[in-house]
């Protein structure tokens, strides 16, 4: 029994006695009021009075001490309670597992539990009188902390993900939340933060995103990821107005090796086979397994269906190469089927429905193949392929010549110069014209290639012609479009110019004239460093190429020469007649040499010499021919 008790109880027993004490002696006193003396009833009264206002006073202050003592007990008691709950607020703040941090008004730190320094790694003398903006990681924008600060302010509570950072440097989510404490008078007084350590579950999240979205085999992404990653991909083709490709492949007779080796070696090899086609393939390219023995390859910029056919030749090729597995040397074809966005299908689901067709088709025609869901594109997209292959070795084997076309000077009607055109000498085939091998050598790269050795080839025989005294003022080679755009252009003309020793004065360099205003500010610059190596430049095939005057008129061309279509209709097609009259004032105009191709008859040489054109190249004046068969006396008569 505690000492408050006991007075409580002791005074509560004396205001007892007190009371009955005070209760008997007054009972007393009234009845010996009705039977005393005068003079005993006197001495009584005062008695009795005496002990009225002692006994009163006994009482009061008994009970005054009662109250008190009873009072003085229940605060205690509501104190008692008070620290206990604060002992016990105390042992959860420290042993929770979230970490908590509590701020002044101000926004420093005042307080952070144990669990605060395990999540952070920060010891408390570390963070006190910190702002918590020590602990930002970086990854959320202004606009993040702004909006969690005004929900604050309103709420008086935020609670949300965040991404902080350990003070090891390493950032990791945090569920986090935040409550403002304010005083009597409204006022904020503190800040209280209380977290938990997400990374665990983000991680496990992203494992079962992972598992949800990938092959267990080969890790590959499944037939759910692939056909969301297709949708993106095609939208964002529609938007850019981009091509794309989607291959599926099939490996020929896998069942055989899952029957005869058995389904551990089949699943090995799988593997084998993800890894190989996964090498093979750089950004922008998705590959998937989509079950069994399928996969899927998506190609995000496909701009040509050669371009799909060629990947298809290429995983074709890279799966032929022997697998060894557990000292097996296994070996495995695949069919593959295409299809193409947007000329196939629009969606990612119709375009795996059709390329699961090509694939059928590719099976049917003997495996080991591939196949596009349209069937003339099949046999042009080979065919292509086929030639691309070909003129990799066409290079190698030396089958490229260069021919020469004369170009006559239309005043003093005399040879003046050549322009040097490849041609391919196919073993089968005969002579292949440019017109055909040079479109799919610029979309396989070797454009590059054979202009540069079109190039040395032409200055070579322009040295030896110097040589042997043959007086020519120019040979001119073209020069693709692609290569046009590219820095190296300039470098690798000024290397064949020292390579061989020719004089720079005798080099024209032909260029479209789409090439020159696709884009006119490379085309531009490309043309001054050109210029400031002394070349010649001309510009062919002029009026097909919507050229601007003004952007022309800047150019440091010295050369226009007439597109054959328009030569073509001379003299008597009158649009012809009035275009060819218009170029060739236009050229005047700008200082620059005119020179018409095409001419196949005379009375087309005549109109152009009426017409005060500079040079001509054509048929009627000579074919392209091999160097050697150039007729150098010919002078051609025009009337
Ligand atoms: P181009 O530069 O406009 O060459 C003129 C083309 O017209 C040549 O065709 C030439 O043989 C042809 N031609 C010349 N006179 C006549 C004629 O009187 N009538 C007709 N119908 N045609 C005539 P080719 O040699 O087949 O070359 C076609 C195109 O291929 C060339 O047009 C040029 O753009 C390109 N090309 C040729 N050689 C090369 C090269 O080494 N590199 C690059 N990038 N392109 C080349
Ligand atoms: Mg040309
Ligand atoms: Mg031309």
């Amino acid at each position: 029994m505690s000492a408050t008790t006991r007075d409580a109880l002791r005074a509560a027993l004396l205001y007892l006695l007190l009371s009955v004490v005070w209760l008997g002696f007054s009972g007393y006193l009234l009845n010996s009021f009705f039977d005393s003396s005068t003079e005993r009833l006197q001495w009584q009264l005062i008695n009795g009075y005496a002990w009225v206002v002692l006994s009163a006073g006994l009482i009061f202050f008994a009970r005054a001490r009662l109250l008190r003592c009873l009072g003085i007990d229940v605060q205690l008691r509501e104190r008692l309670a008070e620290r206990e709950h604060l002992r016990q607020a105390a042992a959860v703040f420290d042993c929770t597992r979230e970490g908590v941090l509590v701020t002044n008004d101000k926004g420093l730190i005042v307080h952070v539990n144990r669990a605060f320094m395990d999540i952070t790694g920060y010891q408390r003398e570390e963070v006190m009188g910190q702002p918590p903006s020590l602990f930002k990681s970086g990854r959320h924008p202004p606009a993040f902390y702004q909006a969690m600060f005004g929900t604050l302010s309103s709420n008086d509570e935020w609670s949300g993900e965040i991404w902080n950072r350990r003070k090891s440097g390493e950032i990791y989510p945090q569920w986090q939340t935040i409550r403002i404490l304010r005083d009597d008078q409204g006022q904020v007084s503190q800040y209280v933060a209380v977290f938990s350590d997400i990374s665990a579950i983000k991680n496990s999240e992203h494992e079962l995103t992972h598992l949800a979205h990938h092959d267990p085999l080969t890790d590959l992404p499944n037939r759910l990821l692939f056909t969301d990653r297709a949708e993106q991909a095609l939208a964002s083709a529609q938007t850019h107005k981009r091509g794309c490709a989607l291959l599926l492949i099939d490996l020929d007779h896998f069942k055989m090796i899952n029957d005869s080796l058995g389904h551990t070696m089949g699943d090995q090899l799988l593997k084998a086979v993800a890894d190989r086609l996964r090498a093979m393939f750089g950004p922008g390219i998705t590959l998937a397994r989509l079950g069994g023995d399928e996969f899927a390859v998506l190609a995000e910029s496909c701009p040509q269906l050669v371009h799909a056919a060629a990947l298809a030749q290429k995983i074709l090729d890279g799966l032929k190469e022997p697998f060894h597995l557990d000292g097996n040397q296994l070996f495995i074809n695949a069919s593959v089927g295409i299809s193409l966005f947007p000329g196939d299908a629009l969606s990612a689901e119709q375009l795996l429905h059709n390329a699961d067709s090509a694939l059928f088709k590719a099976k049917s025609a003997g495996r080991d193949n591939y196949a596009l869901y349209t069937e003339e594109l099949t046999a042009q997209a080979q065919q292509r392929v086929e030639t691309a292959f070909e003129l990799r070795r066409a290079l190698e084997q030396k089958e490229l010549r260069v021919y020469y076309q004369p170009v006559y000077d239309f005043k003093t009607r005399r040879l003046v110069g050549v322009e040097a055109l490849v041609r391919w000498e196919h073993p089968q085939r005969g002579l292949v014209s440019p017109a055909e091998f040079i479109p799919i050598a610029e979309r396989t790269g070797l454009i590059a290639e054979i202009d540069a050795w079109v190039m040395r080839e032409a200055c070579q025989q322009m040295c030896e012609w110097q040589q042997a005294g043959v007086a020519l003022s120019f040979v001119a080679v073209n020069v693709s479009s692609r290569l046009f755009a590219r820095r190296e252009l300039y470098q690798q003309v000024a290397q064949v110019l020292r390579d061989t020793g020719l004089d720079p004065a005798y080099l024209e360099i032909e260029v479209t004239e789409s090439a020159v205003m696709d884009d006119p500010e490379v085309a531009l610059e490309q043309m001054h460093r050109l210029r400031e190596l002394g070349v010649r430049l001309a510009i062919d095939d002029f009026g097909t190429g919507y050229s601007s005057l003004l952007r022309l008129k800047r150019l440091p061309v010295q050369k226009l020469k007439i597109d054959q279509g328009f030569v073509a209709g001379l003299p008597w097609d009158e649009d012809d007649a009035a275009i060819v009259r218009v170029i060739i004032a236009l050229a005047q105009s700008m200082g620059m040499q005119v020179h018409a191709e095409g001419i196949e008859q005379v009375e087309q040489a005549v109109f152009l010499v009426e017409h005060d054109c500079d040079l001509g190249q054509g048929y009627w004046f000579g074919r392209p021919v091999p160097a050697e068969k150039l007729q150098w006396k010919h002078t051609p008569v025009i009337r």
